[in-house]
């Protein structure tokens, strides 16, 4: 049988070209965060099984269809799904909730779907999310809002919209839920599989799935905004209140029930229309229950999670800016040992001061060395020839403009180099025109 040594459907490589674009993403997300008071939690790539069953939900997509789950001796593990199970277990196992409260974290990481593969839609994906512990208040949630929105803002994204909704809690769900089963039971016989089991435990889950004959039965279902209870509806108008106050567009969508089960109260979506039917980029909503369901004391808390895959393909589709690609600041060609080893010496005293200095490790000739310097894209060229060393005078090639500036080889050079590379002038000049 020949081997398969290409990459599994769904995943996908980030090679050295594209790096820039995610540090783009990660750096905005994590400063921004970090103006909020979130800071970073980073967890296993796997956790029990439990765990996710137990969160996320047994009758969920994720749990029924989409987990990698693995037996490895005799414990069962599973690649997490998402970031919230994984992150609260952390809370919890480490204290954080003792801690002054809201308690407030972010991560970056990976998750793992068994997804049709798609555009937007892949097995192995990346995610940038939060979670805030301890407040009830609809302030928090506006909080979390605005901190994916300013993200959003800061990656120069436009013309995303942010849905939201409230899917109550297990008092109002429960009137709810009675008004749901009578109205799909009166459509059963038109439901999927998946949803008839659904009927029963969880009808909520019906108006989430993804056929397209279930999602028309939807369509006209009773919506939860009907059977809010007093607490939940308060809830809701507050926040829709500091989020007009913040002057953040939104608009009600009372289909919004999210794809895990946790939520509760408010729930909402960043979505584009640009990168075609996968184009929700955010989503997220309060989970008020969950941190009592996973053994702790009972604690409010929210969060969201951002798909890093969509949004640089928003990004890529909108024409965003992204950091600059990093490049070489000095080739230093050498014609012989004696140049290879200063080469070498100035090499390491300039990547001391953050230069990033190349010189020849494959034993070219000068003309192969050229060749290289200007392939990669050096910003500065020096040449250690014999001439030069000799005599300690070379010339700083600037590879852009071509111009040529003298530089002696003594204990001047990095100051020297500093000087041209940050400035594009000398010494002398930089003494004359301070202040
Ligand atoms: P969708 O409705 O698109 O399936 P979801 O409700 O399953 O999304 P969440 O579990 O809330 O998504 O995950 C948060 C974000 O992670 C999504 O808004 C999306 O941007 C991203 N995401 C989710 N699943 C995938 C995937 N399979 N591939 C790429 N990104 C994903
Ligand atoms: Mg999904």
């Amino acid at each position: 049988m020949a081997l398969n040594l290409k990459r599994p459907n769904g995943t996908e490589d980030i090679t050295p070209a594209n790096i820039h674009k995610w540090y783009t993403v990660e750096q905005v997300a994590r400063s921004v965060a970090q103006s909020y008071g979130f800071r970073e939690i980073r967890i296993p790539t796997f956790e029990n099984t439990e765990l996710f069953q137990r969160s996320v939900g047994e009758t969920t997509d994720v749990v029924q269809k989409e987990m990698y789950t693995v037996m490895a001796k005799e414990t069962k593990f599973t690649l997490r799904p998402e970031g919230t199970a994984g992150t609260i277990r952390a809370m919890l196992q480490n204290g954080l909730l003792n801690e002054a409260l809201p308690q407030k974290v972010f991560y970056l990481l990976s998750c793992f779907r068994h997804e049709r593969p798609q555009a937007g839609r892949l097995r192995e994906f990346h995610q940038f999310g939060l979670e805030m512990a301890g407040s009830a208040e609809p302030v928090a949630d506006a909080e979390v809002i605005s901190l994916a929105k300013a993200v959003l803002d800061t990656l120069g994204l436009k013309g995303i919209q942010l849905y939201i909704n409230s899917i109550g809690c297990p008092t109002c769900r429960a009137e709810y839920h009675k008004a749901l089963r009578a109205y799909f039971e009166a459509r059963k016989d038109q439901l999927c599989d998946t949803c008839l089991s659904r009927l029963e435990k969880n009808p909520m889950r019906i108006l989430d799935c993804k056929s397209p004959i279930c999602g028309e039965l939807g369509k006209d279902a009773p919506v939860i905004l009907d059977y809010l209870c007093e607490d939940c509806k308060t809830h809701f108008e507050k926040l829709q209140g500091y989020l007009k106050a913040m002057d953040i567009d939104f608009s009600i969508n009372p289909k919004i029930v999210r794809g895990l089960d946790y939520y509760t109260k408010t729930v909402f979506e960043f979505v584009t229309t640009d990168i075609g039917a996968q184009g929700t980029v955010c989503g997220g909503g309060r989970y008020d229950g969950l941190i009592e369901e996973l053994g702790g004391q009972h604690q409010p808390a929210l969060g969201f999670a951002m798909g890093i895959e969509r949004l640089l393909l928003t990004m890529e589709s909108q024409g965003c800016d992204f950091l600059e690609p990093n490049h070489c600041d000095l080739y230093i060609a050498t014609m012989d040992p004696e140049g290879v080893s200063r080469a070498m010496q100035y090499a390491n005293l300039l990547r001391q001061e953050g230069f990033w200095v190349e010189y020849d490790l494959l034993g070219r000739s000068f003309k192969s060395q050229m060749k290289y310097a200007d392939k990669i894209g050096t910003s500065y060229l020096l040449v250690l020839g014999e001439n030069e060393l000799t005599t300690g005078n070379a010339n700083l090639k600037n590879m852009k403009t071509g111009e040529q500036t003298p530089l002696l080889l003594d204990d001047s050079f990095v100051d020297s180099f500093t000087n041209v590379a940050m400035y594009g002038m000398f010494d002398g000049v930089m003494d004359e025109i301070s202040f």
